[in-house]
């Protein structure tokens, strides 16, 4: 019986589609992953392939990968906040992702609720609750995550009562949950070192049974700085113990966890990103001890090919 769900992003291409994913992510040790169904930043995507589809998810079943778990991130430039001339675009294109997700036969989707451009974070919400409720609807077979910002210009949902308030707004309220990211809750000012207090007000404010993912990521700055800048697992201001203290607690059993760390640089002075740090991040999750030569290590690794 398996009870940690540990993974990390990895890349879907046009080609491999889901097949390079499973395969990127068993390469980590992952049992669980998650992906953009083309680049996150535009909203060009290819047709998905019936028969890679089919043998991803024969890979899954044969390597112990629970596909109830495996997640899609909805691309971060669809905006549902500001109704302005891309907002309908915005409505059309989620749908098109629902449609895309149920196809690869995946039943997690996170959404960044959006940003208000000006308009107030009241305004904003009312916008995000609309687009919803038109996007969702009783055939929907995918379960939409509204993920916890860092408050990066004029994000909304950076606070719990922002996130209840768009689910108190829900026309299908069963269909939509929370994705918790550790370092944007950080970086939105909660002490994540104090997580029994931070779940406590997230029940109390949302609900326990509401929060359907994890994003587990270290903060390259202090507690309400609203950067949103990831850091490699435990090199950040959240650090290894608060990390492991949250992933192996006792109420988020069965709750999909998911890496978003940084790449790692080929060197010191460079800041292009080439090795992902995945397979031996989550060897440290795997035995709860910090690898001080982390990011040597990294680069050793994939020096060699
Ligand atoms: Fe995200
Ligand atoms: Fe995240
Ligand atoms: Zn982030």
């Amino acid at each position: 019986m398996n009870e940690l769900y540990i993974g990390s992003h990895v890349s879907f291409n046009k080609k491999d589609q889901l097949v390079g994913s499973v395969e990127e992510a068993l390469s980590y040790g992952s049992n669980i992953f998650m992906f953009y169904t083309g680049a996150p930043q535009n909203t060009n995507r290819s047709e998905i392939d019936k028969e890679i589809t089919k043998k991803a998810h024969q890979m899954m079943s044969d390597n112990n990968i629970d596909k109830s778990k495996v997640v899609v991130h909805a691309p971060y430039i669809i905006n549902l906040a500001n109704n302005n001339d891309k907002y309908e675009f915005a409505i059309n294109f989620l749908k098109e992702e629902i449609k895309r997700t149920e196809e690869l036969g995946i039943s997690l989707l996170v959404l960044h609720p959006g940003s208000h451009v000006g308009l107030g974070s009241n305004v904003g919400i009312e916008n995000i609750i609309a687009a919803l409720n038109r996007v969702i609807d009783s055939k929907t077979n995918v379960k939409i995550c509204l993920e916890t910002m860092a408050g990066k210009g004029s994000e909304c949902g950076c606070t719990f009562e922002e996130i209840a308030m768009i689910l108190k707004g829900m026309a299908y309220p069963d269909k939509v949950g929370v994705c918790l990211d550790t370092c944007h809750i950080h970086d939105a000012g909660y002490n994540v070192h104090d997580f029994d207090n931070i779940l406590t007000q997230f029940d109390k404010i949302i609900g326990l049974s509401k929060l359907w993912i994890l994003h587990i990521n270290d903060s390259k700055n202090d507690m309400g700085s609203h950067k949103d800048r990831h850091e490699n697992f435990g090199l950040g201001k959240i650090g290894f113990e608060s990390l492991i203290h949250i992933i192996y607690h006792e109420k988020l059993k069965g709750i999909p966890k998911i890496l978003e760390t940084p790449y790692v640089t080929l060197n010191d002075t460079t800041k292009e990103r080439l090795y992902p740090p995945y397979k031996f991040e989550i060897e440290m999750i795997k035995n709860q001890k910090m690898n001080h030569n982390l990011i040597k290590d990294i680069r050793e690794y994939y020096k060699k090919d």
